[in-house]
């Protein structure tokens, strides 16, 4: 018997193995459905040309990251890139973000975004949705143009419905200034949390998965799908008919299935929780075509309604060795909530935007060689109203019942590579300190202190 179940090989799920076994704890198993780890940092390789589950480019602005990413993952192998992001709208394309590199919009866009962003709602209190913090930080213009119609489109959701809480990291804030120096020189500042990143040099995101992997002792256990815990007797059962009894178990699967799991026991009642926790899904099409694309873009953020995926990244220009010698590759991402749209109406969407990205970029059939689509079922949370009430409350139930629900899917939160590694390390040092583990006094950390050298 373990005495740690892990459930799900993924970045959250391999860290908390790693840290696990950094402490010198080897008393733990790690389960995971599908027939390989690395969840969504895997990579799939289709005729020569190479796919992440949608760009996956690694952040980094944590110093134990840093060095964990320095040291354990090692540099090697990877590149770092200065991000060149665009957004495209009203036929043209304009460096990111789009709220200070205004000048490609028609004037009466750029006036409804300077007065809007000059009048913009500053005293409004409190702010409970997304739409009144663009109205409150942004105002009407930038709203109308960008802010409103991509948020519509990755989130599938109501932009009056969904809570604000999950900004703060990830849309760059502006000032007047900025507005304004973006209106008169060509490039204004590279800002926002991935002004630039790391990204292997060839093979796709799959190499962190694989260095972080090599870094483990424990065998990972493949097509291992949770089935049903049973907190009460602490035991773990898997679809394919075995099961284990447990300590502790960490689960990174996502919660709503995780709470479909398991077995209620005495006032704790799940059912509010899997009707509200609400999740989009993505398609994540590819394309390989045999001659290289006209722009230098990693990626480009599409607002306008009228098209219906609401990004496009283009792999080769990430590193040449995504596609063969001569060739280009491209994502497409297409969100919908399950719940909200059948599948049947999602596959129709996912197949004009395919066809709306070959006539945008003039790719002919002929050109093509290689159309991959990836699923990705649990994609972006959504920050509804239930989740910010009953969240906490949530995984409080789970952790007296012995259950550490972490990582971005177990969390229900938006959150990075990085992350996914830092939770992992965080939930290690608290179940050990749970367990009154005791690291042998020789057991050194495999982790190196931080150094001054950076990145
Ligand atoms: C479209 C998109 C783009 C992204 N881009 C970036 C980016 O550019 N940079 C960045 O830093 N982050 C990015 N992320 C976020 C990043 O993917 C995640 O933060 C990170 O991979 C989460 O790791 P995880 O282990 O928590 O979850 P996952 O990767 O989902 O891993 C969970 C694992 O659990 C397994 N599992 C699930 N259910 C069960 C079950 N019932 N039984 C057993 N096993 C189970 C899964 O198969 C999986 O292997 C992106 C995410 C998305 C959706």
């Amino acid at each position: 018997m373990p005495k740690v179940a892990i459930i799900g090989a993924g970045l959250t799920g391999l860290s908390t193995a790693y840290h696990l076994e950094e402490k010198g704890f080897f008393d733990y198993e790690i389960f995971e459905k599908n027939d390989q780890p690395g969840g969504l940092a895997r990579s799939v390789h289709v005729d020569g040309f190479t796919f992440d589950y949608t760009g996956h480019f690694v952040h980094i602005n944590n110093e134990y990251f840093k060095n964990f990413f320095e040291n354990v993952i090692g540099k090697t192998g990877f590149t770092k890139i200065v991000r060149d992001s665009q957004v495209f709208t009203h036929d043209k394309f304009s460096p990111y973000p789009f709220q200070t590199n205004l000048s490609g919009l028609p004037t009466d866009a750029i006036c409804e975004c300077i007065e809007g962003f000059v009048l913009r709602q500053k005293h409004l209190h409190p702010v409970d949705t997304f739409r009144q913090w663009v109205l409150k930080y942004y105002g009407t213009g930038i709203g109308k143009y960008f802010l409103f119609p991509y948020n519509e489109k990755i989130s599938a959701y109501d932009l009056d419905k969904m809570c604000p809480s999950w900004v703060q990291n990830f849309v760059p804030s502006t000032t007047l200034a900025n507005i304004v120096e973006g209106l008169t020189t060509e490039h204004s500042k590279q800002v926002g949390y991935n002004a630039h990143f790391w990204y292997p040099k060839r093979g796709g995101i799959q190499l962190l998965v694989d260095r972080l992997q090599a870094n483990i002792t424990q065998k990972i256990k493949t097509e291992f799908q949770l089935s049903s815990i049973d907190p009460t007797q602490k035991f773990v059962s898997f679809k394919n008919g075995d099961s284990r009894s447990y300590d502790m178990l960490v689960s990174t699967a996502p919660l709503n299935n995780l709470v479909d799991s398991v077995k209620e026991s005495g006032n704790i009642n799940f059912s509010a929780a899997k009707n509200n926790l609400l999740c989009n899904s993505i398609f994540g099409f590819n394309l390989g075509i045999n001659r290289p694309f006209e722009t230098n873009a990693h990626w480009v953020y599409i607002p306008e309604k009228k098209y219906n995926f609401y990004r496009l990244g283009f792999w080769n220009n990430v590193v040449p060795a995504m596609a063969p010698p001569g060739c280009g590759s491209l994502f497409g991402e297409v969100a919908y909530i399950p719940s909200h749209t059948s599948e049947k109406i999602a596959k129709q969407n996912l197949r004009n935007a395919i066809a709306q990205t070959k006539k945008l970029l003039k790719i002919q059939d002929s050109e093509v060689l290689v159309d991959h689509t990836l699923q990705i079922p649990h994609a972006f949370v959504t920050h509804n109203r239930w989740r910010e009430e009953n969240l906490k409350n949530l995984h409080a139930k789970l952790r007296e019942l012995n259950i550490y629900s972490i990582g971005r899917y177990g969390e229900w939160k938006y959150s990075s590579m990085q992350d996914a590694v830092l939770d992992g390390r965080a939930t290690a040092t608290a179940i050990l300190t749970r367990l009154g583990h005791v690291a042998p006094a020789a057991q050194v950390s495999r982790i190196p202190r931080p150094t001054s050298r950076g990145l």
